[in-house]
């Protein structure tokens, strides 16, 4: 037995994973079937808490929404950062109290702010308009609703465009010079109270320099709000640290960041004599790699390159389409094999970009073998669809040998649950 790849290993030329052969989950439980491990979800919060002892971690629930897996979260003390009504409902569901709930989101509907008000958790206000509609619900309600304001703060994550979110062109957030005239409005309003500040500049962040940025900016604007007479309880400066989907990449760690924005962070406060909080989201860094996608091989072809066509495409895992992005690829079943040729890894759906792996040198394959698609935690299931009318797969938990399903496959009926057919066509 030895290790690939964190919590993963090889037993008898198999992949396991919390101590379970993908190769039976896929005879037993069928395919494509994602396959997440408790204990390193557990792992991966307690080091990233460990490096943050005195700040609170809010779960960044669009990473991976699954119930179960929001429970274990919950349990191992995360707070969570959600960005719709169905995501609250779920965080609430899962048992993460109310004042560690952010409800974010640059285009709340009049709805979801209602919920946020009732509910009693924190808004993040993305806009001057926003704040206005909030202040008005709140008080119709005989609420005061605590705030913060989602600030863009203009900082270049240097990651993939359609993931950098604090970019002065960016939809999200405050524009970075009007935002103490913001919190000078909330001061008049009734219904709101601020008592924090928000932002989040990207997602799969590489380097910790764009954070140290961020922190700075972000004290800057605290130390001029302080003055207007704003007590923060909390700074919350977001997520987007990366993991490492290439073996080979350097990523900072949990401490890495904790050492390069802390001390500024403690720094800063003790001047202007604050006390308030740090609030770090990581969403990716939690699950990300706690996650596997068993896939099976349909079929091969010769043609242009060497195809292997699986059960599992862009409906069941999007971000190589919508990233670009790089997942690992292991054939299950012989996975202490060595490469002997070059092969494209395709999905079934009717697109011609529903490619998943692009030449990845890999053991020989067939009709049948397994293939797994590492680091699928974050943003995998939870970007899945029904396209090309394909129902979505199940989930599956295992712990230390254990498996338990925590989502059934979708089925036909699915498909068709909403749909209404008028009387004319029956
Ligand atoms: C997506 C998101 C996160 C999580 O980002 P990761 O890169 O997954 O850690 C945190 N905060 C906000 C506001 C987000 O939109």
């Amino acid at each position: 037995m030895f290790t690939i790849k964190n919590h993963l290993e090889i037993e008898n030329s198999r992949l396991t994973i919390g101590g379970v052969d993908t190769s039976n989950l896929v005879n037993e439980y069928g395919s494509p079937i994602y396959v997440t491990n408790e204990q390193r979800i557990r792992d991966n919060f307690r080091r990233y808490k460990k490096a943050f002892p005195d700040a609170d971690l809010f779960y960044a629930a669009k990473a991976n929404g699954n119930l179960t897996i929001l429970k274990i979260l919950a349990e191992e003390g995360a707070g969570a950062d959600v960005f719709s009504d169905g995501e609250l409902y779920t965080a609430l569901l899962a048992g993460i109290p109310r004042d560690k709930i952010l409800f974010n989101g640059n285009s709340k509907s009049d709805r979801e702010l209602l919920m946020a008000v009732q509910t009693g958790v924190r808004v993040s206000v993305d806009s001057f308009d926003e704040l206005n509609t909030l202040s008005s619900i709140a008080k119709n309600e005989g609420k005061v609703v605590d705030i913060a304001f989602r600030v863009n703060p203009d900082v270049s994550p240097k990651t993939h465009p359609k993931i950098s979110t604090g970019l002065k062109t960016s939809k999200f957030g405050i524009p970075h010079d009007e935002v103490v005239s913001a919190y000078k409005q909330a001061l008049d309003k009734p219904g709101v109270n601020p008592v924090g500040i928000h932002c989040h500049i990207g997602s799969q962040i590489l380097e910790v320099e764009p954070f140290v940025e961020t922190v700075n900016k972000m004290m800057d604007l605290v130390e001029q709000i302080s003055r207007l007479g704003v007590e923060f309880e909390f700074v919350d400066i977001g997520s987007g640290l990366g993991i490492p989907y290439e073996k080979n990449i350097e990523v900072p760690t949990p401490n890495d960041l904790a050492d390069s924005i802390v001390p500024i962070f403690n720094e800063r406060c003790k001047a202007e004599g604050i006390n308030p909080k740090l609030v770090l989201e990581p969403g990716r860094y939690l699950v990300g790699d706690s996650a596997i996608l068993l896939t099976s091989v349909n079929t091969m072809k010769n043609a242009a390159k060497k195809f292997v066509g699986i059960d599992a495409g862009f409906n069941t895992m999007i971000r190589p389409v919508m990233y670009d992005a790089y997942h690992h690829a292991v054939v299950a079943n012989k996975a202490d094999k060595n490469a002997e040729d070059t092969y494209t890894i395709v999905g079934p759906i009717c697109e011609t970009g529903d490619i998943m792996a692009t030449d990845r040198e890999l053991p020989e394959i067939e009709k049948g073998d397994v293939i797994a698609f590492l680091d699928v935690g974050g943003y995998g299931f939870s970007m899945s669809s029904q396209y090309n009318g394909r129902p979505r797969c199940a989930e599956l938990l295992v712990n230390k040998g254990d498996v338990d399903i925590i989502r059934k496959a979708e089925t036909y009926a699915d498909l068709l649950a909403n749909q209404e057919v008028p009387p004319r066509f029956l």
